[in-house]
């Protein structure tokens, strides 16, 4: 996707921000941005990226303290020395890749970044936000295990390709597909694996199942009950009061 003039004009956002939320019970969470552009190969209904795309309050943001965008997609040189930085004044219980977009776009980076942090020495948890659904640098799942990484959370929010691709927009309609193996070879590798759902979304015709439905997929797919992940849909307005 393209820069808008807005996106242009903007000075580059954070690539490590933290925030606590209750689930996390006093741990620690240290994010990286991974993603240059809010780029994804997606476009979900329920996305709030188009708000950021266009430089308005969201949520993300809001979370994140600050912008978020950046120009290009983060090297592991440009994480590394920051993330190392600060894993000397304060140790996090965690590292996870995200993005405003799909983290696994910028896969070497990730990869390399996961890497020269077990190299530094980190022993925490290493773990990845994605949509699953990239398939452009081999066997993903063994290189990010080789790598270091021990969870993935996989937004699967469909249980059949007709569904994801009216909910979820993807550029390739085979999408699904791929989601569901890159979930399976993630397992198979021995990576800890959630999958989340996002729920109560309504536009139009167009609605998500109830939980219930996902719940049994997931199990299907080899999911462990505790790692299936109910994502309430909160609209953007709301979310940000
Ligand atoms: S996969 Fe994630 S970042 Fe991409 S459009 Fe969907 S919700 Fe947004």
């Amino acid at each position: 996707m393209g820069k808008t003039r807005l996106q242009a004009q903007r000075a580059p956002g954070k690539i490590l921000y933290s925030f606590s939320t209750p689930q996390q019970r006093g741990r620690e969470t240290l994010y990286v941005n991974s993603v240059g552009n809010y780029a994804c190969i997606n476009s979900c209904r329920f996305c709030g990226r188009k708000a950021a795309m266009e430089g308005r309050p969201n949520i993300y943001e809001k979370k994140a303290g600050g912008n978020l965008y950046l120009p290009r997609a983060p090297l592991a040189e440009d994480i590394l020395p920051l993330a190392k930085e600060r894993i000397r004044k304060r140790m996090p219980d965690e590292i996870v890749f995200v993005g405003l977009g799909e983290p696994l776009l910028n896969f070497p980076a990730v990869c390399d970044s996961i890497r020269g942090l077990r190299a530094f020495g980190y022993s925490g948890e290493i773990s990845l936000n994605t949509n699953g659904a990239v398939a452009r640098w081999g066997n993903m799942p063994a290189q990010l295990k080789g790598a270091g990484l021990d969870s993935v959370r996989i937004s699967v929010n469909a249980v059949n390709n007709v569904e994801y691709n009216k909910l979820c927009r993807p550029k390739d309609k085979d999408a699904f597909l791929r989601v569901c193996r890159f979930l399976q070879e993630c397992a198979k590798c021995g990576i800890e694996v959630f999958a989340s759902f996002v729920v109560g979304f309504e536009e139009g015709k167009i609605k998500t199942k109830p939980f219930r439905h996902y719940r049994a997929f997931a199990l299907m797919l080899g999911v462990e009950l505790p790692n299936i992940l109910r994502r309430e849909y909160v609209p953007p307005t709301e979310e940000l009061q």
